[in-house]
């Protein structure tokens, strides 16, 4: 028997400890700070997003506000840098909250989990050939089950359909994200960008993030407007004794081509929140749209209000308070499904190691034998 001094593998898991451990997590999110924030499956775009506002953010403060507190004014600098600030800090929070909250994911069946923790197990140990005996049954099963429950929702009579996949009956907005692998409740859409699902719980933040990420745009793309214009008004004026310009005198197509050489990461930042700004824009004006008729991405594509009335719909007035600004649902990602991950992981490493000894066992009585 071999039993002491045997090194445990990195995957060992304290029982006594009912932590969410994203490899045994049954969807495709990382779960950070103990399980309080859930990351989505697309954490590289997500990851460039920031970079791609975090970028221009630096060059916006070392380079356009320098400049206008330089050539301009040193008041109009520092309030175009403290209301860009704030304007970038807002955005940032609204995408920290939309990519790390819970979307308002459907627990799945524990069936579900005790599956993928035998999977993940049978591939760890490269047991590939060995059929699961309880994922066949439960795949038999499914086919006996309904395919459809009717729910009453203000007079309208709406569909609850069974995902098979996570093997419950889902509330009629919810649909499953196949990048996500859950169900998700008032699905909108998959955004990778935020890496994650848009749902529920975390749409008004998206929408927030879109509409400030259009701000910024333009915000930027009218500062560096104004830095450049600014520097071509100084380039044309004439010279003057004690002027501490750069430049004077010159024509007006010489006064542009001399502020974008002295001013060159001006001009660029200029496209680039031109560019995203009319990239985004549209996406703002949808969603807003969307929100005054109360309707998800995902249903208004699919017209899934084309020939009934929508049930959700109220005034556009409440539409908007509803969605922006009511009360977030409570996650329904609770502790009871950590604790069993846990129960199971441990379960599952005494059965693991009692089957390694046993093997070891066989080996060192072969070995006898030969
Ligand atoms: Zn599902
Ligand atoms: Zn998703």
């Amino acid at each position: 028997m071999c039993c002491g001094g045997r090194k445990r593998k990195k995957h060992d898991y304290d029982p006594d400890l009912p932590v969410l451990r994203a490899d045994v997590w049954p969807a495709r999110h990382i779960p950070i700070f103990n399980g309080s924030m859930l990351l989505g499956p697309d954490r590289i775009t997500y990851a460039i997003t920031f970079f791609l506002l975090g970028l221009p953010a630096i060059f916006f403060i070392a380079f356009t506000c320098a400049d206008i507190f330089r050539y301009v004014h040193w008041s109009a600098g520092v309030i175009i840098l403290l209301l860009g600030l704030t304007l970038f800090f807002a955005n940032i929070y609204c995408l920290v909250k939309v990519g790390t909250m819970d979307p308002g994911i459907l627990p799945k069946n524990v069936e579900c989990y005790r599956e993928f923790f035998a999977e993940s197990q049978t591939l760890a140990t490269e047991e590939t050939a060995a059929p699961i005996e309880g994922r066949f049954q439960t795949a038999n099963r499914i086919t006996e089950l309904p395919q459809a429950k009717i729910v009453e929702v203000n007079g309208e009579n709406l569909e609850m359909k069974y995902c098979r996949t996570c093997k419950i009956f889902r509330p009629p907005r919810a649909s499953h994200c196949s990048r996500c692998d859950c169900c998700v409740d008032r699905f909108d859409h998959h955004c990778p960008w935020t890496g994650t699902c848009i749902g529920r719980r975390n749409h008004r933040y998206f929408y927030f993030f879109v509409t400030l990420t259009f701000l910024l745009c333009v915000y930027t793309t009218a500062s560096c407007l104004l830095q450049i214009g600014m520097l071509i008004s100084i380039c044309m004026k004439p010279a003057v004794d004690g002027s501490t310009a750069p430049y004077h005198d010159l024509d007006f197509g010489q006064a542009i081509f001399t502020s974008i050489s002295l001013s060159p990461v001006s001009f660029i930042m200029l496209l680039y929140g031109g560019v995203m700004g009319l990239s985004v824009c549209g996406l703002s004006f949808y969603h807003c749209y969307l929100i005054g008729i109360n309707q998800t991405t995902y249903e208004q594509i699919n017209n899934r209000y084309k020939r009934r009335r929508n049930p959700y719909e109220k005034s556009a007035w409440n539409n908007f308070k509803e969605v922006l600004f009511g009360p977030i649902e409570p996650s329904l990602i609770h502790l009871d499904q950590k604790i069993i991950f846990s129960e199971m992981v441990e379960e599952e490493r005494i059965r693991k190691e009692h089957d390694h000894d046993e093997i070891i066992q066989i080996d060192e009585d072969s070995d006898e034998l030969t």
